[in-house]
């Protein structure tokens, strides 16, 4: 990745690509975004309608509408195309008709001489972090997913409310799958370096208060969708917040999509887990010390993903 401009193209300007580049704007985080979109139409339009925002924005980003050709000189290459979920569809059964969507994409990215960063949000997040990865040929650290960032950031939102702490004070996270299979492991789950379900006893808390906040971040995409049909203002900050970490080489941990090669015992696969994020992409894997039911709920979870990739139709 080059020093001086960053340049972000975004691929699928719906509504999850839109909420990130508002909120790329808002926080300026780039110094040029390029809008890829099916829809050149809508493309053009939403460029039109972010400029426009511009001069009360704190930067000056050039924001255009472009072509694959445009991701020749990106750090990043963001792809949110897709079809978008449906009502009880889970995102497994997404998977077919997406993985046609990204060959129309990753080949031409590629072909433009992109030497970046692709981050992936497309569900099912973690097999479309696979697919790019072997479509693109790029060395796994350059391909990330969003992984279970959005429902660490949810588990942390909640757990905030239920002990009334700042959930930046909160240290836990969602491993696996985004998605049915993903899970808590509690023994990490800590605040202040005190795990939650010991605190549970000395704040007066009821420990199965846990248990139905970790059925609630696994069920929020969800709720949502059947009460306003798309989840999108959650996932373009966590996107936003992964693009910060990565355009700022700043080393921080988040839970993104990684690929596994040998961590937590697992092989082929790539899962939401806490990485540290640099300008070249993963850096590292952090592995946590799981207790044995966890490990076998992540090696469960890890199972689901493999599955689904290997059902894929050429
Ligand atoms: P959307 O329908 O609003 O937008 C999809 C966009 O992709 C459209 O603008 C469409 O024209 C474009 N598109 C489709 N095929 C294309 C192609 N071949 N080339 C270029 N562009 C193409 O959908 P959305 O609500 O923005 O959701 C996008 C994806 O993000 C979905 O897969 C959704 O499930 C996923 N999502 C992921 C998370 C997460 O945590 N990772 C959260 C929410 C949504």
């Amino acid at each position: 990745m080059k020093i001086g401009k960053r340049k972000v193209a975004l691929v699928g300007c719906g509504m999850v690509g839109m909420s990130y580049a508002y909120a790329l704007l808002n926080q300026n985080l780039c110094d040029e975004l390029v809008l890829i979109d099916l829809d050149k139409k809508r493309a053009e339009g939403e460029a039109m309608d972010l400029n426009h925002g511009l001069a009360f924005s704190g930067g000056n980003m050039k924001i255009f509408a472009g072509g694959y050709a445009d991701c020749g000189d990106a750090d990043i290459v963001v792809i949110c195309a897709g079809v978008a979920q449906k009502p009880g569809e889970s995102r497994l059964a997404l998977l077919q008709r997406n993985r046609a969507v990204f060959k129309s994409i990753v080949e031409p990215v590629t072909a433009s001489g992109f030497g970046g960063l692709f981050l992936v949000a497309t569900n099912p997040v973690d097999v479309m972090t696979r697919i790019t990865c072997q479509l693109s040929g790029f060395a796994p650290q350059r391909v990330i997913g969003t992984g279970t960032a959005l429902d660490t950031a949810r588990l942390r939102y909640l757990l905030g409310e239920y002990f009334d702490v700042d959930p930046r004070s909160i240290h836990a996270y969602v491993l696996g799958e985004h998605g049915d299979s993903e899970f808590v492991p509690w023994s990490q789950a800590l605040l202040a370096t005190r795990p939650v379900r010991q605190l549970c006893d000395d704040w007066g808390r009821r420990s199965q208060g846990l248990d139905q906040i970790e059925e609630e971040v696994r069920t929020a995409a969800y709720k949502i969708i059947e009460a306003k049909k798309a989840t999108y203002y959650g996932i373009g900050m966590a996107m936003a917040r992964i693009t910060r970490a990565l355009l700022g080489d700043e080393h921080s941990v988040l839970t993104v999509s990684a690929r596994l090669n040998g961590q937590y015992g697992q092989q082929d696969v790539f899962a939401g887990v806490p990485c540290v994020l640099c300008r070249d992409g993963v850096k590292q894997v952090v592995e946590l010390a799981l207790t044995e039911a966890e490990q076998k709920r992540f090696a469960d979870s890890c199972q689901t993903l493999r599955e689904s990739y290997q059902g894929l139709e050429d």
